[in-house]
């Protein structure tokens, strides 16, 4: 293949993905393909010579599209949204097309301007706090990961290195260690890297100073039971202890973490010798989109020395607007703070955006530096690697800086109130005739509902049918021993009729599974 080609067979590429786009609305939100349905259309054995491309676009739909999950269906309302734009279809176009990776600066100096830039303006857009800006001359940065899940968990390595950091430091052993001369032998023999160290031999066995497994095995953290996997998994990645405080109804009366909560874990821990050194608090739950009042957790934090991080991956997009802005209160006392713009913002999957109050410090606990990546501006200039776990990095910021030009800002509220609207007009319409109980208040796109006066195992058989049925695709939860059925508005193209068409596909199945039932 060579660059002609590109030309012609990369618009046809367009055509198939406008086509798509075109007729998603004709197919169902979730396929029908079984577990292994490719190993009946694609061969064990790759094929002995090329292939043609058109042979290859005669197989997209039946191995591709008819296998996938359509996410932008008007009527898919699983997880949480995954946004959409052609704007973002172009940016990775071009990114995959110039095929530079940005893990240091020189390594390609756009990468990481524009997304410096860029990251900026979302501050600027948000109303974030001046000092996460890269322009800013104080310690804080952003840097836009590949997903929450990432940001989380850079989020608790830093908070563990800061806390080992501050344990070391402190007039102890530690600084007995790190400081005296009969410390510095027991160093030496124990191999403690710090910045100043001394350079190792292939025989040294080396614990890095700031992720000192004899310090953090004492720490614990904190987040509450409807905090998202991705906490739990980070936690569990960290090798740190954890605790999953028990969340209540209070603020909004979608769940949250109560700050008394958080004050008594706090003390019961210290009295039993832990150190607690990290709340990550969430800004909409997966479940229920229930909110954590940093404002109110922020100050417990300071006062205790916790490290707060603020995971907003699904409702931090909707900053955008001001009518919204209730959600970021109290984030000046945030360490960390992340989003995912490819969720609620209308950016395609990767483009979640981590700010820190103190980034550039933190940089340090993760700054390995083999010679090889060492570059004349690396003092004056953003290396990226020292902030994410992979080294590769591809150009995500063109996805930002695309929709943000083209489209608009403006579009962008647009859409996510209408998503609001949308979620609240189910709300009210599925409560009608009194067969359908809201579990909580809807709160930006997400609806939770279940069945009036039935047990949990009604509701689980109510919602397996519906997804049987394959009209609607939803996903259920629970919280405290209740599973309710839950919807979250996502795609751009659904509409009120979307909804009442959902409503009926869920009142129909309802009255087939429960005709004999009084409801
Ligand atoms: C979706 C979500 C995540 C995980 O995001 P990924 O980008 O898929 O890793 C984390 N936290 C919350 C609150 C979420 O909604």
């Amino acid at each position: 293949m060579d660059s002609a080609k590109l030309r012609t067979e990369g618009k046809k590429m367009i055509d198939i993905v406008a086509d798509y786009w075109d007729g998603i609305r004709q197919r169902k939100p979730l396929s029908d393909v079984k577990p292994g349905y490719i190993n009946f259309l694609v061969p064990p054995r790759p094929p002995l010579g090329p292939e043609s491309w058109e042979k290859i676009y005669q197989d997209l739909e039946k191995v591709v599209f008819n296998g996938s999950s359509h996410w932008n269906h008007p009527q898919f309302f699983a997880y949480c949204p995954t946004g959409i734009s052609y704007h973002s279809i172009m940016a990775d176009i071009l990114s995959s097309g110039l095929s530079s990776i940005g893990f240091s600066w020189i390594a390609c100096p756009s990468i990481t301007e524009l997304e410096k830039a860029s990251l900026d303006w979302l501050v600027v857009l948000m109303d974030l706090p001046e000092y996460f800006k890269n322009s800013h001359p104080g310690a804080g940065c952003g840097i836009i990961q590949s997903s929450g899940s990432d940001s989380t968990l850079m989020a608790i390595m830093t908070a563990r290195a800061a806390k080992v950091d501050e344990v070391k430091s402190q007039p102890t052993v530690y600084k007995w260690i790190a400081e005296s001369a009969v410390g510095k032998t027991f160093r030496r023999l124990f191999y403690w890297q710090r910045e100043d160290s001394e350079s190792y031999d292939s025989t040294d066995v080396i614990t890095a100073y700031y992720h000192d497994p004899t310090v953090f095995q004492h720490f614990v953290m904190y987040f509450s039971d409807i905090g998202h996997s991705s906490i739990e998994k980070g936690a569990m990645l960290a090798g740190v202890r954890y605790r999953k405080l028990k969340s209540t109804r209070s603020y909004l009366g979608n769940y949250g973490l109560h700050p008394d909560t958080l004050e008594k874990a706090i003390k019961q821990d210290k009295a039993r010798g832990w150190i607690p050194f990290m709340l990550v608090a969430t800004v909409g739950t997966t479940s229920t989109c229930g909110v954590d009042q940093i404002d109110e957790l922020g100050p417990i934090c300071k006062r205790e020395g916790l490290y707060l991080h603020v995971d907003a991956a699904y409702a931090g997009s909707f900053a955008f607007c001001q009518e919204y802005r209730y959600l970021t209160r109290g984030l000046e006392h945030a360490d960390s703070y992340n989003l995912n713009l490819h969720k609620a913002g209308m950016i395609n999957f990767d483009c979640a955006p981590l700010w820190f109050k103190n980034g550039t410090y933190a940089a340090r606990y993760f700054n390995v530096d083999p010679v090889y990546l060492a570059h004349q501006y690396q003092s004056t200039s953003t290396d990226y690697r020292h902030l994410e776990i992979p080294l590769g990095r591809r150009f995500r910021s063109l996805k930002v800086w695309f929709i943000l030009r083209n489209y608009g800002v403006e579009k962008i509220k647009e859409y996510q109130k209408k998503t609001v609207h949308l979620a609240l007009f189910f709300s009210k319409i599925i409560i009608e005739d009194d067969r359908f109980e809201l579990f909580t208040p809807p709160h930006l796109g997400v609806t939770t509902f279940r069945l009036k006066n039935h047990s949990n195992a009604d509701n689980e058989k109510l919602c397996a049918a519906i997804n049987r049925d394959r009209r609607v695709y939803l996903v259920p939860s629970t919280i405290h021993g209740t599973f309710f059925l839950r919807i979250c508005v996502g795609s751009p193209l659904t509409n009120e009729d979307d909804m009442r068409n959902t409503k009926k596909v869920i009142f129909e199945i309802a009255d087939s599974l429960f005709k004999d039932v009084s409801m």
